[in-house]
């Protein structure tokens, strides 16, 4: 009986949300137009609306002739004065419940997006509605669980006692998570308690002990990003020999001293030997092909992001789980939540997200290379397009509208427009803007990357030498994936050139400079392996010009690209390497903001 009404409770709410998502795409419009409104109403009396003279008018050609579109530093002065305990409605009419610390960063630390508590239900409101639709393509999800590596990250608290912390984070520690009720869709291997535990290695381990253990109920297998999976399979890699101890003893390993997590493993802790010498036979082995099914043999997906950045991880995820459909289910951000795959799983490169109408306003920055000079500061405003106005096969730039207080704020992910459905349209995810490496969720531009090698060739200084030219390289073949930086030194005096040990300390000085989410990957969450560089021989670089304008660059336009990915070009570099340097430390890394 429990049972029964259990499932017709949820093919209850499965229909509910489906025809809540053709409600909201088949009315977008329109309910975008509401949205802006109840924004505007809500927070009408801000200082930041007011400083606009919006007189109280929510029609959205008032909106755009009076409100600029900014970016986070536009922002700062507003978000300083907030984090450091101006509690006055600066923003939000609502008070702010904390900050939310994007993995995006300025001058070097994470940005600190202002919520209020209102956006819990409507993030908590998309999530509800990525079962139903998955459930249209999967069946069966209520007969077994989910093995998936989630996290919770360090927070802080701003001068004016504030939390700022991760979306996840702020998320998983939330009661819509922790106390959430019970869904046969949706039975997660890992407990509450690994996933809150703030001691990575602990959470890892507890999760991966527990999918284990629970190897014939799981049906699929996911952590939000791609690293974030692949970083679950290394640490199966090197751990291995504890779990199974733990499964053969049915006792828990001294390293796991969190007492919540030791509390509730009691009662799952059992001697398998049986269980313990499978994952001997699997995990002893050479070969890590196919790891996933194997451990995991009814896995009918695996549902990690791997779009944008992540593009990268695909062929190491296909080896490690023997092509396994590769589901993205949602696009969301430290801003806001956007909107999810309507059709979770097709191929990785034909994903499209559905922006949902209801989560905030939207509108989109056109993005052709003249678009940044629209945004000087003389000209007018830029031309923004309506949700519904964009056009098929065309780029744009996200420029979002909250609820918590961002207005026409420029997200920096660059979208294209797949299709529609119904009003809504779809949206491959492109890039995000000036983003030159990514591992994990480290996001390093051109500027922040030229600084650091600066930083770094100080120290080449005393040897009467510099870096003439540099380009880099996100090595993820790996597990967890490195920055490879090649240098191309000037010696001016042979005899004396650097040694081995100050260029270990260059590797280690470009750590130093890089943002907060690096040094974070590289300290905190093992995310990120110790940066390298490759020095190369001299005239390298003039090859690698010279290779480029056989392939038709301008010899009046070529500029050294300062990231490359191109196997030719990896090659070229490769075959001209004399000396390879890793960082012989990890940088320094506290959660206290530097500023
Ligand atoms: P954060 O502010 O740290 O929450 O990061 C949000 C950013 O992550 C977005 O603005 C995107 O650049 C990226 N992101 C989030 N979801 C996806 C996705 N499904 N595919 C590609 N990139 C994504």
């Amino acid at each position: 009986m429990a049972v029964d009404s259990s499932i017709s409770s949820s093919s209850e709410k499965h229909a509910t949300a489906l025809q809540f998502i053709e409600d909201m795409t088949k009315n977008a419009d329109s309910v975008q137009q509401k949205v802006l409104a109840e924004i505007l109403t809500q927070n009408a009396e801000t200082e930041y609306l007011r400083r606009y003279q919006l007189g109280g008018s929510t029609d959205r050609d008032t909106f755009k002739s009076k409100i600029p579109v900014i970016t986070y530093e536009d922002l700062q002065p507003e978000i300083q004065r907030i984090a450091n305990g101006d509690r006055s409605a600066i923003l939000s009419a609502h008070p702010i419940s904390e900050f939310l610390t994007s993995s995006g960063t300025s001058a070097g630390e994470r940005k600190l997006m202002p919520t209020i508590q209102a956006e819990l239900d409507r993030r908590q409101l998309l999530y509800s509605l990525l079962t139903p639709v998955m459930n249209l393509y999967v069946p069966g999800l209520d007969k077994g669980k989910a093995l998936y590596f989630y996290f919770v990250k360090s927070e802080t608290k701003t001068p004016g006692g504030l939390l700022a912390r991760p979306v996840l984070t702020s998320y998983y520690k939330s009661d819509h998570f922790k106390t959430r009720p019970y869904d046969p869709y949706n039975v997660y291997t890992s407990p509450n308690e690994a996933i809150l535990c703030p001691d990575s290695f602990q959470s890892m381990y507890t999760q991966m002990l527990c999918g284990l253990y629970q190897r014939e109920e799981v049906l699929r297998v996911g952590a939000v990003f791609a690293s974030g999976l692949l970083r679950a399979i290394r640490f199966l890699q090197l751990n291995w020999r504890e779990l199974v101890h733990d499964i053969a003893t049915g006792t828990l390993n001294s390293k796991i001293t969190d007492p919540s997590i030791r509390e509730c493993m009691v009662s799952r802790l059992k001697p398998n030997p049986k269980l313990a010498e499978f994952i001997t036979s699997e995990c002893s082995g050479e070969k890590w092909e196919g790891i996933i099914n194997r451990i995991w043999p009814k896995t009918k997906y695996l549902d990690v992001i791997v779009t944008g950045a992540m593009a990268q991880y695909i062929p190491t995820l296909d080896y490690y789980s023997g092509g396994l459909p590769l589901a993205c289910t949602m696009y969301a951000s430290s801003e806001c939540y956007f909107g999810l795959n309507l059709k979770p799983m097709c191929k990785p490169s034909e994903v499209a997200y559905t922006i949902m109408p209801n989560m905030g306003y939207f509108e989109f920055l056109p993005h052709d290379p003249t678009s940044a000079s629209l945004l000087s500061r003389d000209s007018p405003p830029p031309r923004l397009v309506d949700l519904v106005d964009v056009e098929v096969g065309k780029e744009y730039e996200l420029v979002i509208t909250t609820y918590a207080g961002l207005y026409r704020y420029r997200v920096g992910d660059i979208l294209r427009v797949t299709g529609f459905h119904n009003s809504a349209p779809q949206f491959h995810f492109v890039r995000r803007k000036n983003v030159l490496l990514s591992i994990d969720s480290d996001k390093t531009d051109e500027a922040e990357l030229q600084s650091a090698v600066e930083n770094a060739s100080k120290l080449l200084r005393e040897f009467n030498s510099s870096v003439v030219e540099y380009t880099s390289y996100a090595d993820t073949k790996t597990i967890p994936g490195h920055y490879v930086i090649y240098w191309e030194l000037l010696v001016k005096d042979p005899g004396n050139g650097p040694t081995d040990e100050v260029l270990n300390k260059c590797c280690l000085a470009m750590e130093e400079s890089l943002n907060s989410v690096y040094r974070q990957g590289r300290v905190a969450d093992n995310s990120i392996g110790p940066l390298e560089i490759r020095v190369v021989k001299s005239g390298t670089f003039e090859a690698l010009m010279d290779y480029a304008i056989s392939r038709g660059a301008s010899i009046n336009q070529y500029k050294v690209p300062r990231c490359v990915n191109f196997t030719p070009i990896m090659e070229l570099l490769d075959s001209r390497v004399v000396s390879v340097h890793f960082s012989p430390a990890c940088p320094h890394w506290t959660p206290e903001r530097r500023r």
